[in-house]
This record gives structure tokens, sequence and C-alpha cells, in this order.
């Protein structure tokens, strides 16, 4: 029976993640290697509650007992040794992924689930970070998280059927749907994501339109609801270059992050969370944005 659930990574995704879970009446622990994110994290979850009240999405109370429910800590050995899964949002970098994993199995308990929000990665390659490769399996949130009702479940090789079946339990206390597919790179959502961002930038590239141009073009046109280069400023351009690195790595040259794009990253323009992406946050606090 799963009572208490750390998320890894107060980052764009870690905060939602923990968010939920606190909502959906577990005792979350929220962890990172930085204070600053973990301040930033409380800052934002406070004010998704605070939202949260004034649209009657939840009551007073409701609200209260879960904030009451949340805690904040860098001290992941001390966390994770009293918990019941464990769910990873650390950048997407494999190196990074693998220090978590070998230290969570170091330090969890056996019966301890983990479950990884990589966007792209292999559930199985990281599972074989620890010697419970039946207990870790992926569960691909969707950003924001409070808002967005899919959660993406993958099995690895080695996922056992229980894994499965409290990933799911775990989705439904949260409020979401979820599919449930089995592991290849980029799943089915990131795969086709990545594929319409990058080739946005190479839009942008070649001098075809204005970013808003291309945006309302495949809002109105195609009826997305939000543009490419909107959804990329959310998610953050540098995790769009992660993830479209690691499939170009695995599933070949279709996915070649283009040029633009690792020049954005280059100049630390990597969206929303650094005020400035494709378009430009700096002035716009209340979530509008001019052409940058
Ligand atoms: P982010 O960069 O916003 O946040 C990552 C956080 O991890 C940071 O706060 C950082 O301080 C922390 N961190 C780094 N190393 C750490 C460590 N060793 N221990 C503890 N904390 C550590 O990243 P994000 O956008 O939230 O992405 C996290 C994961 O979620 C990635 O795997 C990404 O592919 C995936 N994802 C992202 C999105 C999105 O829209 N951004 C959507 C779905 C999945």
């Amino acid at each position: 029976m799963i009572k208490h659930l750390t998320v890894i990574g107060s980052g764009v995704m870690g905060r939602g993640i923990a968010y939920v879970a606190a909502v959906g009446g577990y005792e979350t622990t929220l962890v990172d290697i930085s204070e600053k994110a973990l301040d930033s994290a409380q800052s934002e979850i406070n004010a998704i509650f605070a939202k949260g009240v004034q649209r009657n999405k939840l009551t007073e109370e409701e609200a209260n007992s879960s904030m009451g429910r949340m805690s904040y800590s860098s001290d992941l050995k001390t966390i994770v040794s009293k918990t019941d899964m464990v769910i990873e949002a650390v950048p997407e970098k494999l190196e990074i992924k693998k220090n978590i994993f070998e230290a969570i199995d170091q330090h969890a308990p056996d019966q301890c689930y983990f479950a990884t929000n990589t966007s792209t990665m292999s559930p199985t390659e990281i599972a074989s970070f620890t010697n419970r490769p039946g207990k870790v399996i992926a569960m691909h949130f969707f950003n924001p998280v409070h808002k967005m009702p899919l959660i993406e479940i993958i099995k690895g090789l080695d996922t056992a059927k229980e894994t499965v079946k409290a990933a799911n339990e775990v989705a439904a206390r949260m409020g979401k749907e979820t599919v449930t597919v089995n592991e290849f790179p980029g799943f089915v959502t990131s795969r086709i994501s990545a594929l319409v961002g990058n080739e946005a930038f190479y839009m942008l590239q070649e001098g075809v339109g204005e970013p808003e141009e291309i945006d309302k073009a495949i809002k109105l046109g195609l009826n997305y609801p939000m543009g490419p280069f909107e959804l990329g400023d959310l998610v953050g351009l540098d995790t769009r270059l992660n993830n479209l690195t690691y499939l170009h790595e695995t599933l070949g040259e279709k996915y070649r992050p283009c040029p633009l794009l690792v020049k954005y990253v280059k100049a630390g323009r990597i969206g929303r969370k650094s005020g400035m992406g494709v378009y430009d946050y700096r002035e716009q606090e209340q979530g509008g944005k001019n052409n940058a």
C-alpha cells in the first residue's frame, strides 16, 4: 500500500507531480539538490493551491490538508529510506538519472517502487541501474501536470504486473487517465511532439515565417491547442533538445536537432523558465509573450 511518495527534481515537472500526489492523498516529499529550486517550487505550488481555491477546483479545507501532506527536502537518502514510491523528474541526461537510481536503490526499502518521468529514455536501461528491475516503470506526465489529463505508462522489459497495477492506481488517485504502452524510444507522445517541434525550428531557420505565423497556422489549421513554439517554450528548449538528441541517437537521422534550436539553447534562451525562448516573457509575468 503506497502512503508516502517521493518526487526527485523540483523543476517544471517535479513540482506539478508533487502537487497532484498531495491532492491525491499521498504524503509527499519533493527532493532537489538545489535549495533555490525547492523554494521556487514551494511558492509555485502554493500559488496553484490558491488559484485552485479561487476557481472552486478544490475547497480551502482540501487545499490546506493537501499542503499539510507536503514537505521539501535536499536529503535524498533519509527521505527515500522511508518511502513507498519514488517518481524521478531530474533532467533528461542518462548520467544524472543513473546516479539517482543507483542511490535510491541503495537507500529505499526493498518493496519501494521506482518510476521515471523520462520523456524518451528506456525504462529497461534505467531499471538496469537498480537491483529491482521488476519494480521500475516509466510514468510520463505532461506539462502543466495539474491541468493535463494523461499519464503515459511505459513497461520496461522486466517490469512486473504488480508495478503496472501500482502505477495505474497512483495515476487514478492523482485524477489522471492512463495509457499503458511497451517501451520504444520516445514512446507515443514524445516521438510526435519532438518531430513537430523540431520541424517548426527548421521552418524558422529557413525563413518560412515569423514564430507567431507558424504557431497560428498549426493551431487554427491543424487544431492543436498550442503552437509548436509556445509548447517548446513551456516544455523548455533545453529539455526539448535533450529529447531530440536522445531520439537522434536511438532512432536516427529524422530526429537530428535543428541547428537553430541548438543555438537558442547555447544562448540560454530556453523558454519560460529562463524568461526568454522563442518568445520573450520577461515583462509578462501574467503569461503573455512577445516575439524575442
Ligand atoms: P527541469 O530542468 O525543470 O528540473 C530538473 C530539476 O532536477 C532541477 O530543479 C534540478 O535542480 C534537479 N536536479 C538535478 N540533478 C538533481 C539531483 N542529482 N538530485 C535531485 N535533483 C536534481 O526539468 P523538467 O523539465 O522538470 O524535466 C524533468 C524530467 O521530466 C526530464 O526527464 C524530462 O524529459 C521530463 N519531462 C519534461 C516535460 C516538460 O514539459 N518539461 C514533460 C514531460 C517529461
